[in-house]
């Protein structure tokens, strides 16, 4: 009962114009510097993992983790699957416990998009599962494009209608110039075509890519429709930064109780930053 799915809470983030964090994490002390944090300040809580941290980790040691964590802090969250492109793969995770998931056809020509993502909300929705799916392609630096080659990338407005009628997502992530990763030169979104996609759209929209946006940028867009937003890239740095600050500074250290510390808590920062971003501290 503390692993719940996404969809009731991006309603109510919908309803109320703020944005549920998805934090991606990787392990023990990842995980409890998310669910800590978002307890103490009663946000609401998504954890995401792409298919490789599940390799990593192991799906039911995530699952268990979270689980008690959760518990332990009377605190329910969503384990969402980030990226997953396979309806086995996403079957053998729901039965592990996960009520969340993403179905990643964006790669695929729109009729075999829609055929993938319809095919896992069948399932999926048997089992109370909240699916998210993607129109339009994230790339690398995108700020440069001409119209013709974003109309090619970017989310179409009137094909999103399209996609989430064909389909019956629960919630649609979106292209409009954000990337995976960090930015090397100052991203520009495209804020007019997000409105219309709000217009022809009335599910929970999403936006990937969110590290190193600016906070005006990720204000703006929530104000325009944007309902989650997912942080990645941020936290890995934070993190790993102050394990090698802390690492160099005391070349003795072997015990991970000591040098995950620092780590922790340089994740921790970056976390309260995103929920503030997103206006839904308190809003568990
Ligand atoms: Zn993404």
């Amino acid at each position: 009962m503390f692993i719940i799915s996404s969809k009731t809470m991006l309603r109510k983030a919908q309803r109320e114009g703020y944005a549920v964090p998805a934090f991606n994490i990787h392990n023990l002390e990842t995980l409890q510097v998310v669910v800590e944090t978002a307890a103490e300040l009663r946000s609401p809580l998504i954890v995401a993992g792409t298919p490789g941290t599940f390799c990593y980790a192991g799906v039911s040691n995530i699952v268990a983790i979270a689980g008690e964590l959760a518990k332990s802090w009377n605190h329910p969250l969503a384990i969402h699957l980030d990226h997953h492109e396979k309806r086995e793969d996403i079957e053998q995770k729901v039965a592990a416990g996960v009520r969340s998931v993403m179905i990643d056809g964006s790669h695929l020509p729109f009729a075999d998009n829609i055929a993938l993502v319809k095919n896992v909300v069948d399932y999926c929705h048997r089992y109370d599962v909240s699916v998210e799916a993607e129109l339009g392609r994230l790339g690398g630096q995108e700020d440069d494009l001409s119209v013709d080659e974003k109309d090619a990338l970017y989310t179409h407005p009137q094909q999103a209608r399209e996609f989430v009628a064909g389909t019956g997502i629960d919630s649609l992530a979106i292209a409009i110039g954000t990337a995976h990763g960090l930015y090397t030169a100052e991203p520009r979104l495209d804020f007019q075509r997000l409105a219309e996609i709000r217009q022809h759209v009335d599910i929970p929209l999403v936006l990937h890519g969110a590290s190193g946006l600016p906070t005006g940028d990720i204000q703006r867009a929530i104000s325009l429709g944007i309902c989650k937003v997912n942080v990645a890239t941020e936290l890995k740095i934070a993190f790993s930064d102050a394990l090698k600050t802390y690492l160099s500074e005391h070349p003795k250290a072997n015990d991970p109780r000591h040098y995950m510390v620092p780590a922790k808590a340089a994740m921790k920062a970056v976390v309260r930053k995103v929920i503030a971003d997103c206006g839904c501290e308190g809003k568990l």
